[in-house]
């Protein structure tokens, strides 16, 4: 065969498509190597990539093509790597660049590493003889004969100053070099001694090594109790992954607050794994890129982005928590990474196990129909007792005037605290207040650029949009009648309840976990050793309290407001509620003393308040199978959102009619919209969503391209498509 005269290449740019580029000569080209272009002004480095299934009609002549500038020296994109791009730009209905932008996130990378320069011995020899003082012998039994070491922890080792070293360079005791490219990530130990399983959690941790050993693409779900050993028996997973020499990536949700998770990796293999979130340095992230795409980095734990790191052989993807909605991307290019770690799975050739206590029901069904394997664990380990639920009806036993726990919430945590215990109180909300509002005339205190309240962050003495960021001090009149001191706040954040507490248990220890008490990996981490180091008496947090933590002395729950979740018309609110609720009762009693979870609620015959105290949930999902089952509404139908946004309220609303005009029909699809989105107002765009619904069996994307083919966007209107949305804002 010839050698290739031209190739296509694509750039991490919203572009169309891939472009062709001449190849010199000179160039020895191969698919996925990294290479750059000019294009316009600048040189840009894109991917070389797989020619078009169907050849472009008027491609440019052969004597107009530009030619490739060079090639980089890394390993090039796997075709897997390269077919995962193009299937996650196909089926999002993203530009393939805007995709490959994500799996090329780190320019420097690609980058030769810079050799760092040390010291090697001197061979022996030579006529001269050198004095040695005592800090040169020092230095001399620091080091071994063709051992280049860097010059800082050389001269720490020695105790001595970096000049000795130069001195003893000038006297050719020792020499220049470079370092040799070392090893980044520790090999973990797969034979390293993990906890011994008990009976079922070894059947499940064999399973998942079958099928890890198989070396072939399939989806197990992982489900069982909060605190049923999930977690070690996944990393029985990992075990077997690093046994057969292939790597393994794990997500979280939340990645920056996993200090604990670290830990029991840790315990597990005796070394950390890479870390993959938005929080490590950019010079790690380097380091973690080039050693993933060099086969160096055996496992990484990381947030969704780590789907597209260049692993050359991915024998094993896990996601943790499945159900959580952290794993969808609103911006940018919109996907979840729990479907998408399926895909990567399957092109990659390797197992893929989705991991939870309160597994999503679209996880549920495909479990049901035989598409993935199912695994259950069905009792916590060491013989804890998963807590008792009760619910506290507020109609019947109401807070005090102006407090925002019942009685009875009130004696449990006393008693707990009082036992030396420790009692969380649960409000899915930040800052102290979410509406501010005059008493006078009635006004609300409104975000300029959104359709929402200001949030009152009283210890900052701030309004504060969540949406949009924008804050403002709370104003001494009513911005409406300008009456003094009318402004009141209406209903609780966790800095409210925090009050309350310090009110009720002065003496007790409090600790607040949200996302703006918490800021960051290190804080969380300081937060889960101090409750298990038993220095806090009673935690108030939102959901980052929810996420997999094991606090051994925790016996109490306390959920503030149960049904908060439940407004709105979200398709899967209950589902929701009642995964998250279920999350955070299952962080009481996981050491020997049982749980309580007390929950908060105005309606407690709804059905997800039934479910939390029966701890039935099978039930509970089953029924809420039977209500989407007819409607077609996933996951046993398909959905797509249109959100279209613009500064202009009239520019929305006319594109927004006009995709209504060319709405799609026919048989099993439906479109739903125009209309003003509930945050109709969002960052100052105005927006309004359409949705599209059809049958299971009939795919979105030919319908979405060829509708938005037919309808034309003004430029400063933005048309964002949401497949399988998650969020309904
Ligand atoms: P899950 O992931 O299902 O919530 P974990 O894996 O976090 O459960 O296990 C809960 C707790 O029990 C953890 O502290 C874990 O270390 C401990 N544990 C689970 N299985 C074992 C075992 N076989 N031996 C010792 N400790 C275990
Ligand atoms: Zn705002």
């Amino acid at each position: 065969m010839a050698a290739r005269t031209r190739v296509s290449v694509l750039l991490p740019l919203p572009l169309a498509g891939a472009y062709d580029y001449a190849v010199p000569s000179s160039i020895p080209i191969r698919l996925g190597e990294f290479v750059s272009v000019p294009l316009n002004q600048r040189e840009l480095v894109g991917v070389v990539w797989d020619p078009p299934a169907i050849p472009e009609p008027n491609p440019v002549p052969d004597r107009r093509l530009r030619p490739i500038s060079a090639t980089l020296p890394v390993p090039p994109m796997t075709e897997s790597l390269r077919r995962f791009v193009d299937w996650v730009a196909a089926y999002t209905l993203s530009p393939p660049g805007a995709v490959l932008r994500m799996a090329m996130s780190v320019p420097a990378a690609l980058e030769p590493p810079t050799p760092q320069a040390g010291w090697v011995l001197a061979p022996p020899g030579g006529n001269s003889r050198p004095r040695i003082t005592p800090e040169r012998q020092r230095v001399l039994d620091a080091m071994r004969p063709g051992e280049p070491q860097a010059g800082a922890p050389l001269a720490e080792a020695a105790r001595v100053s970096l000049g000795v070293l130069r001195g003893m360079a000038e006297n050719g005791l020792i020499r220049p070099a470079l370092l040799p490219h070392r090893r980044r990530f520790a090999w973990p130990d797969p034979a390293h001694p993990g906890p011994a399983l008990a009976a079922d959690q070894q059947a499940a941790g064999a399973a998942l090594r079958e099928a890890v050993a198989a070396r072939r693409f399939g989806v197990t779900l992982l489900t069982g109790v909060t605190g049923s050993g999930k977690t070690e028996v996944y990393l029985d997973a990992v075990a077997e992954c690093l046994v057969q020499g292939r790597q393994a990536l794990v997500l979280l949700p939340e990645i920056a607050l996993s200090a604990q998770w670290l830990d029991r990796f840790r315990a597990r293999f005796g070394v950390a794994p890479a870390l993959w979130h938005s929080e490590v340095t950019s010079r790690t992230r380097r380091d973690t890129w080039r050693a993933v795409a060099e086969g160096e980095a055996p496992v990484v734990v990381g947030a969704r982005s780590a789907l597209f790191l260049p692993f050359p052989d991915l024998g094993l993807v896990i996601v943790d928590e499945e159900h959580e909605t952290a794993f969808k991307q609103e911006d940018g290019v919109v996907y979840h990474a729990r479907d998408m770690a399926v895909v990567r799975a399957r092109l990659s050739q390797a197992a893929c196990v989705l991991v939870s206590a309160t597994p999503s029901l679209e996880s549920l069904t495909n479990a049901e129909t035989g598409r993935y394997a199912l695994l259950h664990l069905p009792e916590r380990h060491g013989g804890a007792r998963l807590p008792a639920v009760e619910v506290l009806d507020l109609r019947r036993t109401p807070p005090e005037r102006g407090r925002f726990l019942a009685p009875p919430l009130v004696e449990a945590v006393g008693e707990t605290i009082g036992r030396g215990e420790q009692a969380m109180l649960f409000l899915n909300r930040r800052g102290y207040a979410p509406l501010t509002l005059c008493r006078h005339c009635g006004h609300r205190m409104r975000c300029p650029n959104c359709t929402a309240w200001l949030v009152e962050h009283r210890a900052q003495r701030r309004l504060q949009c969540h949406h949009c960021g924008h804050a403002e001090p709370p104003p001494a009149e009513c911005p409406e009648c300008g009456t003094a001191n009318s402004l009141t706040a209406v209903g609780p954040g966790v800095e409210r309840v925090l009050e309350e507490t310090a009110a009720l248990w002065p003496e007790a220890r409090r600790l607040v976990m949200a996302s703006d008490t918490l800021p960051g990996p290190a804080a969380a981490a300081e937060a889960a050793r101090a409750i298990q180091d038993r220095e806090v008496d009673l935690i108030i947090g939102t959901q980052i309290v929810a996420k997999g933590w094991h606090f051994p002395h925790l016996t109490l729950v306390g959920v503030v407001d149960a049904d908060l979740g439940l407004a709105g018309g979200d398709l899967r609110a209950a589902e929701r509620t009642v995964q998250l609720l279920h999350q955070v009762a299952g962080r009481a009693g996981r050491a020997e003393a049982p749980g309580r979870v007390l929950l908060q609620s105005f309606s407690p015959d709804h059905p997800v308040m039934r479910a939390l105290v029966s701890g039935d949930l099978e039930a509970f999902m089953q029924e809420e199978a039977a209500m989407r089952r007819p409607g077609h509404w996933p996951p046993f139908g398909r959905l797509a959102a249109l959100i279209v946004s613009s500064e202009e309220e009239r520019e929305a609303d006319r594109t927004a009619r006009d995709l209504g005009l060319a709405a799609p029909g026919g048989e099993g699809v439906q479109v739903l919209g125009p209309a003003p989105a509930p945050l109709a107002l969002l960052r100052g765009r105005h927006r309004r969503r359409l949705l599209l619904k059809t049958r299971r069996d009939i795919a979105v994307q030919p319908i979405l391209r060829d509708w938005l083919a037919r309808v034309e966007v003004p430029n400063h209107v933005r048309v964002q498509v949401d497949v399988d949305p998650v969020g309904f804002l």
